[in-house]
């Protein structure tokens, strides 16, 4: 039976430690007393690479595992490199799931998106709308790679019997997260524009877009909590969505930003870039069955991440345009 508290002193493997999600994970593990934690950058092991992935499972036999390494990005980077979003998940998680389970680890959780479901999925989404539509194109290919992972998950469950499962946190967030203008998500786009915009005293944000999709926002510490939450409470192949229950229009979101780095000009919505999804709300009632419930609030998350992107800027491992 495998719905039990973790074993604080196996030897438990973060996957993708670097990542916003990963580097959340590990934090929390630490936190929470997990004494054998093993981690390895892409330099070391490169999961892509099959034949590195299994010398790295013969040797290090991990007993938990938390798949947090992925290519992940942004709108514009998903529909500009669709063939790498595929071919690099496709393999990460394909090399990882199998050595796993060939080495003997016994717990795994495999992380996916919530852009796994249909565009036009009924809202909240539910887990069960699981490929009942089709899905949004500007991330088809990032999409459909998860879906693969879910479907292995679910597969090696029932031929070898091994207790993994898989979790779809919605649009995250947090300290660790990527602002690179062209590759990033929505928010630390926006937050490095208006703080960058501020700092040089511009008239005008541009945000992308018409500023009308709806978008829910998961602080990552929240969904560290979650991820540890599932791994002890949850034993069974339908994946879990995490997320807060609440969503908001990207204008609304955009002059949540302005607010909290104080940029006080106007915001211009260029329209020629691409909305993506109408709206991506996730049904959380299953987790929150489960006994879990995210905890921080957007206004009090945003505000520290501006925080931690303006201790980046002045340390200068960012810039700020
Ligand atoms: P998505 O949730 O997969 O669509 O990914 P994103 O987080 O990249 O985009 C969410 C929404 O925010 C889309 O409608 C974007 O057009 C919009 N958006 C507005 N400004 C920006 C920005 O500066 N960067 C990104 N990535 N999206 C933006």
């Amino acid at each position: 039976m495998s719905i039990a508290p973790l074993d604080r002193s196996a030897r438990t493997y973060v996957a993708g430690h670097r990542g916003l999600v990963g580097g959340a994970v590990l934090a929390h593990l630490q936190a929470e007393g997990f004494t054998d934690l093993v981690t390895a950058t892409s330099a070391e092991v490169d999961l892509r690479d099959r034949g590195a992935v299994e010398a790295f499972f013969d040797r290090e036999r991990p007993a938990t595992v938390v798949l947090a390494a992925a290519k992940v990005g942004g709108i514009l980077a998903n529909a500009t490199y669709p063939a790498d979003f595929f071919s690099d998940n496709i393999r990460i998680q394909t090399n990882v799931l199998d050595a796993a389970a060939a080495t003997g680890t016994e717990r795994l959780l495999f992380l996916g998106s919530s852009c796994i479901y249909p565009k036009f999925a009924e809202q909240p989404i539910r887990e069960d709308s699981l490929l009942t539509g089709l899905l949004e194109p500007t991330n088809d290919a990032y999409a459909i790679a998860k879906i693969a992972g879910v479907l292995q998950v679910q597969a090696l469950r029932r031929q070898h019997g091994v207790h993994y499962i898989s979790a779809m946190p919605t649009n995250l967030y947090g300290p660790g997260d990527n602002f690179n203008p062209e590759g990033s998500h929505v928010l630390p786009g926006l937050i490095r524009r208006f703080e960058a915009a501020r700092l040089d005293g511009d008239p005008t944000v541009t945000v992308w877009g018409t500023g009308t999709p709806r978008r829910e926002f998961l602080h990552v510490s929240d969904l560290a909590r979650a991820c540890v939450h599932l791994l002890e409470n949850y034993d069974d192949g339908a994946p879990v969505n995490i997320g807060v229950g609440e969503d908001l229009p990207i204008a609304e979101l955009a002059q949540l930003v302005a607010d909290t780095v104080g940029y006080t000009g106007e915001l211009v919505f260029d329209t020629t870039k691409p909305d993506g999804t109408p709206r991506k709300l996730l049904d959380v009632s299953t987790i929150h069955g489960l006994g879990w419930r995210a905890e921080i609030g957007l206004r009090e998350g945003l505000a520290a991440t501006v925080a931690w992107y303006r201790e980046q800027l002045a340390a200068g491992t960012v810039r700020a345009s």
